[in-house]
């Protein structure tokens, strides 16, 4: 049984509060998944594996800013534009999964429209390649890092099927888990960021950030407020 880290944990996070910003928050997530890897090896991913990245993921201006970076060291320009062409084809308004998702104006709104997108199985991250890597993965936002290392509470860890089905396996339980407790880094992530800080779908930031050339430009842009896009609140998100 490893040492107790409830404490280690609360140490980590405490100041997360007090000048809350997306670097600071992503480095103590980081550090959270150091911490539950070593206390619980069931936790490491299995090598090339991309299971948790067969979904979309929904981010804010402030982490497409370090992810657009990432991006373009982490991939030549010819997987930029593959990258491109997926998202185009995901959102294209006439033909594409999302396009009924794309009129929501709320994230419920959103929410409930994507899980029809879910059922058509078009669950793949646009960054994820052929070869199950994350594009942008020095950059990758911050529910991409905390997953399967953190719980709501107790009852409601954020784990994937595989350490459910390892720990099934092992006669174990989630509950004898150590995982860092999400809502102090749920909070910060929140209260960061400029005011009229907006969030939406990964593919959307892919589209808006597309060149002449198919290419991604290097100037991160603000989300269009004009309604032409769904874009959440700093309000939705925490609502939700
Ligand atoms: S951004 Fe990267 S880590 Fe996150 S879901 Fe997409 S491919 Fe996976």
């Amino acid at each position: 049984m490893p040492a107790d880290l409830s404490a280690a944990f609360t140490r980590v996070t405490s100041d997360l509060g007090d000048n809350p910003n997306l670097i600071a928050t992503l480095e103590v997530v980081d550090t959270l998944n150091v911490m539950v890897e070593g206390a619980h090896p069931i936790l490491r991913c299995p090598s090339g594996c991309a299971r948790c990245c067969h979904q979309q993921v929904y981010i804010s201006e402030e982490e497409w800013a370090i992810l657009l970076p990432a991006l373009h060291r982490g991939s030549t320009a010819d997987e930029r534009r593959r990258i491109v062409r997926r998202a185009r084809r995901l959102l294209d308004r006439k033909r594409g999964p999302f396009r009924r998702a794309l009129r929501a104006r709320n994230l419920e709104e959103l929410s409930r429209l994507m899980q029809n997108v879910d059922r058509r199985r078009v669950q793949r991250c646009v960054l994820l390649t052929s070869d199950n890597r994350c594009a942008g993965y020095e950059g990758r936002p911050m529910i991409c890092r905390a997953f399967g290392r953190v719980a709501h509470t107790v009852n409601l860890p954020m784990l994937c099927k595989i350490f459910f089905d390892r720990l099934r396996d092992a006669g174990e339980s989630h509950e004898s888990l150590q995982l860092a407790d999400f809502a102090p880094v749920r909070q910060a992530y929140l209260q960061g960021g400029a005011e009229d800080l907006r969030w939406s779908l990964l593919p959307v930031f892919v589209v808006l950030h597309a060149d002449d050339d198919g290419d991604l430009v290097r100037e991160p842009r603000p989300l269009p407020r004009d309604g032409s896009w769904p874009t959440m609140t700093r309000e939705d998100m925490e609502h939700f």
